[in-house]
């Protein structure tokens, strides 16, 4: 397949390989990189990478899922929101399963909620369309990527005169928490493979700041072995030179200014706020909420409920691999109490949660 199998070369993959593992031998240090996005993490594990990678490259997982970032409060008022009267609440399938303080909105569907999946913000603007006397709430969970279809919604149902669409939003922007990570210095982060999607929307020049104020190298990179081994071998080798620049291996589908359309979708309907990411806590304007002029479709001003004091799962780990301070391995629940029939944490939930991809891909650390 075009554009697919040329990124999955096998002498191509292997040269990469061996290229890193060169340049690896002339490193000063050991280096500790990071991947800040579900899908890489979720390819990386699939095709094995970590396994061709030499011993003093480490290839880490970071806060790029967004399911898994979503503190458990969000779930507890998503939950909250299902239990009012004439409410319908529509999620994409990987929050359902998500644990609350005291319950999952599986859960709550089971007990007679309703609670739908759609594939769409824009399905869910249709449904409050069908039903007229129903308040239909969707929830906005995502990066960069998702935001721009979620104010396409908003504005979509504001043309049509929609007023029981409603959104409770947990958007989140993406540079934000790698500032916090760099800042950590227990993490030793020395490279950022930075996240292809939502690069996409805010193109490479946004991580610019970063590697100048951290000195970090960052590569945007794409998703094939081929792809995500040359963004490594970008990285050690700007590491071992020294040198902390933004590069763009995925400049196939990345421009350095990003989607103008996009940008301008998000900056119409929401603005920055400040959010909460589990495993990192509040970091100053990480999120998006909706802007005053669309406060008639934010769930959270026009729809009060009671929410119960927010508990993370007992014994789950999810901040700690969140933030690449463990491996899933590392958790004493993953694989015995937690699994993907039975998910103790959100990062075994999300189908881009590393607890997942441990478990179904195997995990060579
Ligand atoms: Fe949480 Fe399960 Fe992952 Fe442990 S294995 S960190 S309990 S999701």
């Amino acid at each position: 397949m075009k554009f697919q199998d040329e990124y999955r070369d096998r002498e191509l993959v292997q040269g990469l390989a061996a290229a890193i593992a060169e340049e690896a031998r002339q490193l000063p240090e050991p280096v500790r990189l990071m991947e800040v996005c579900g899908t890489h993490t979720m390819a990386i594990a699939r095709f094995g990478l970590k396994s061709l990678l030499p011993e003093p490259v480490k290839l880490v997982s970071g806060p790029g899922c967004p399911v898994c970032v979503t503190p458990v409060s969000y779930i507890d008022h998503a939950i909250a929101l299902s239990g009012l009267p004439d409410t319908v609440v529509t999620t994409f399938g990987d929050l359902l399963r998500v644990p609350g303080s005291n319950s999952s909105l599986m859960a709550e569907r089971a007990k007679g909620a309703d609670i739908r999946i759609v594939y769409s913000a824009l399905d869910a603007v249709k449904l409050a369309l069908e039903l007229p006397h129903k308040r239909v709430v969707f929830l906005g969970v995502g990066f960069e990527t998702t935001t721009p279809t979620v104010a396409a919604a908003i504005l979509s149902a504001e043309q049509q005169g929609c007023t029981n669409f409603f959104v409770l939003t947990s958007h989140k922007t993406m540079p934000g928490p790698m500032q916090a990570l760099s800042a950590d210095p227990q993490l030793q982060i020395r490279g950022y493979l930075c996240p292809a999607h939502v690069s996409t929307v805010i193109g490479a020049d946004a991580y610019r700041p970063l590697a100048e104020k951290f000195g970090i190298p960052c590569v945007v990179t794409g998703f094939e072995p081929a792809d995500v081994l040359q963004g490594v071998l970008m990285l050690v080798q700007q590491c071992r030179a020294g040198r902390a620049a933004v590069e763009n291996q995925y400049s196939r589908a990345v421009s350095n200014q990003g989607n103008a359309k996009a940008q301008e979708l998000i900056r119409r309907v929401f603005e920055p706020a400040d959010a909460v990411w589990r495993g990192l806590g509040v970091l100053p304007d990480s999120g998006l909420v909706l802007r005053a002029a669309y406060a008639g479709y934010d769930a959270a001003r026009m729809l009060p409920v009671e929410l119960p004091p927010a508990r993370e799962p007992a014994g789950c780990r999810c901040g700690e691999v969140l933030t690449g301070r463990i491996a899933p391995k590392d958790c004493p629940l993953f694989g015995s109490v937690c699994s993907p029939e039975t998910p103790v944490g959100a990062c075994m939930v999300s189908s881009e949660g590393s607890c997942a991809a441990a478990w179904r891909y195997g995990c060579p650390e």
